[in-house]
């Protein structure tokens, strides 16, 4: 296995890396281990001590448990691996509150215990409360895994394999008309002649756009041990994050099952 390269965008949100030499049974562990195994916060509790907005309490706390909070994973353990034996303390849990009594409210409006854990979002609508109407709510966030709800998957996580496009230039007649139909802009023409434009080739999704265009002379293919990773970050961890804590879930995993052998008689 071989990680050739990590880009990220300038909020380390969002990071792509390619990973060599490594078949889909690989890949899709990692993919796995991202969304399942590495924990985010999440609410899972509401107490609703007052709501007398359009939303019902139910619809109310399934909306809470939904919004990403940004995640200290140094300070709190998941709660079912806790020392409290999944009662609940402050190692595995963190209580917010929410009151408001007009106009729009926002996850901004949440009071947290802890300013590591607060709304990823703060802009994010709860409900709109009319003159009159007032809500008041305890919410117990916690720390959780994916496999258990969605709730506390990381981000979005998918790969492709590596693009490979041949050009033959000979029988191309027209470059600029091939350039024109790739609609990720993967193919330029320099010095009159077609080219990939390497900055954007992971960009190419095989849709052979190009090769309809002209046939003869463009042959698509895809490395078969080469896998283009894309991170899309729901805003409770950085990229990086996500794809270290997954390895080292990964390495956990393994040891266990190691243990386990040396165990066996
Ligand atoms: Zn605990």
């Amino acid at each position: 296995m071989e990680i050739i390269s990590l880009t990220q965008d300038k909020s380390k949100m969002n990071a792509s890396f390619i990973i060599k030499k490594i078949d889909p049974t690989i890949a899709n562990t990692l993919r796995r281990m991202i969304i399942e195994e590495v924990p985010t916060m999440a609410i899972e509790d509401v107490e609703i001590m007052k709501n007398n907005s359009v939303l019902y309490d139910e619809i109310i706390a399934h909306r809470l448990g939904l919004l990403p909070l940004t995640t200290d994973l140094k300070s709190y353990v998941v709660k079912s691996e806790c020392k409290c034996e999944g009662k609940g303390c402050a190692r595995c849990t963190l209580q917010m509150t929410l009151k408001s009594k007009n106009g729009m409210v926002y996850a901004s409006d949440f009071k947290s215990k802890d300013p590591k854990v607060v709304p990823a979002y703060p802009k994010t609508p709860i409900v709109k409360l009319l003159k009159g109407q007032e809500i008041e709510l305890v919410a117990t966030a916690e720390l959780g895994k994916g496999k258990d709800h969605i709730k506390w998957a990381p981000c979005m996580v998918w790969y492709k394999y590596k693009p490979i496009i041949n050009i033959t230039q000979a029988n191309i007649k027209d470059p600029e008309a091939v350039v024109k139909v790739c609609p990720k802009g993967v193919l330029e023409v320099r010095s009159g002649k077609l080219e990939i434009n390497q900055k954007k080739l992971m960009l190419c999704n095989l849709c052979a756009a190009c090769a309809d265009e002209a046939p003869n002379s463009i042959k698509l293919n895809e490395k078969d041990d080469e896998f283009v990773f894309y991170i899309e970050s729901f805003g409770q961890l950085k990229a990086k994050e996500i794809i270290v804590t997954a390895l080292d879930m990964l390495k956990k995993e393994l040891s266990v099952f190691e243990e386990a052998l040396n165990t066996m008689k």
